[in-house]
């Protein structure tokens, strides 16, 4: 895609995100990979009203380019493409239901989603919780580079989701399936609930492979 039309497809995302609830006041970011460096949502922008025009440009080491400000989260974003070089998209949000299951206390960190569809399965199917840190601590783009070179998905603790995708609308869609099977899980809270088993997720990895 040409820089215009990625520019106006974060505007498209940002407003659709914004007006069903996935984003709330200025927070939330996404990102698209540009030639060699990101485009990414301004410091302290609505995602439901940006301007194609105003859109920060910044190269792979994090510098500003042009456009707004970058979002002072725009290091989450470097440290998951430089962990996956095939993704193009990115999606950060802290989306009430995400943002309440990284809020429990975890028995593992290693994956703290239980399967409850195939979609979830197929879009998601591990979700790492990072532990938290202050907004800002570069410590935390370590640890995210780190769990991402094996999950294009992480749930940051007390703080909301950074997911990739091969496309930003991929990105999109893998951080609305993240939301809300987050949402059912709790929905389920309290019933007794069954989950996909081990057999029914290896028949998944068979017929979709990621
Ligand atoms: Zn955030």
């Amino acid at each position: 895609m040409k820089e215009n039309a990625l520019r106006e497809a974060l505007v498209m995302f940002g407003e659709s995100l914004y007006a069903r609830g996935y984003a709330h006041g200025s927070s939330g970011n996404l990102s698209v990979r540009f030639s060699d460096g990101l485009l990414i949502t301004p410091t302290n922008s609505c995602l439901g009203r940006l301007d194609p025009a105003r859109i920060a440009k910044v190269s792979p080491d994090g510098s500003h380019l042009s456009g707004d400000a970058p979002s002072k989260e725009a290091f989450l974003h470097l440290a998951m493409y430089q962990a996956r070089p095939a993704a193009q998209g990115i999606v950060h949000l802290h989306c009430t239901h995400c943002v309440a299951l990284s809020c429990l206390a975890h028995g593992s960190p290693e994956d703290v989603l239980p399967p409850v569809t195939a979609y979830y399965v197929m879009r998601i199917r591990r979700l790492p919780l990072i532990p938290y840190y202050r907004p800002g601590d570069r410590a935390l783009a370590e640890a995210v580079r780190e769990k991402a070179t094996q999950h294009h998905a992480v749930l940051l603790a007390n703080h909301g989701p950074v997911v990739a995708g091969r496309s930003l609308e991929d990105a999109v869609y893998n951080a609305e399936e993240m939301e809300e099977s987050a949402k059912l899980f709790f929905l389920l809270q309290g019933q007794r609930a069954r989950f996909l088993d081990s057999a029914q997720i290896a028949d998944l990895d068979k017929h979709f492979p990621s």
